[in-house]
């Protein structure tokens, strides 16, 4: 605790520069609040789950080098967190059902044909980036 205070201590890769010691694998009690008041419902086109019930969500897959930050995070209900196609479908040679992505500021569903479809619940359009 006392060398704390007076030491600065970083992580530099030989090739891609400082490391970023703090990088977390799940999202703080603030950034959930976040997801949530910006998606009230499950994003999914057709979803009803209220986002108090959802999961967060990691729109880059935390696997795949995903970060843990604000832009990178959607609630989504559990069972479409589990069918969201984070690339592991392809692999396993499985039909996808498209993937959740950020899409001008939204949080938007990337058909596997590459249509972008939105949730049309009525409480998605009341979320905090349909506000401003
Ligand atoms: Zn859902």
């Amino acid at each position: 605790g006392a060398l704390g205070d007076k030491i600065y201590a970083g992580l530099f890769h030989p090739t891609a520069g400082p490391v970023n010691l703090y990088e977390a694998r799940f999202a703080s009690g603030k950034q959930r609040i976040l997801a949530m008041a910006e998606n009230l419902v499950c994003p999914w086109p057709g979803c009803k789950v209220p986002a108090d019930r959802c999961q967060v969500h990691h729109l880059d897959a935390h696997k795949n080098g995903g970060q843990t930050n604000p832009s990178n995070l959607s609630t989504l209900c559990s069972y479409h967190n589990g069918v969201n196609d984070d690339g592991a479908r392809a692999r396993r040679r499985e039909k996808s059902r498209g993937r959740m992505m950020r899409h001008r500021g939204q949080v938007k569903l990337v058909t596997p044909g590459g249509k972008l479809l939105g949730n049309t619940h009525d409480l998605s359009t009341m979320g905090a980036m349909d506000l401003i």
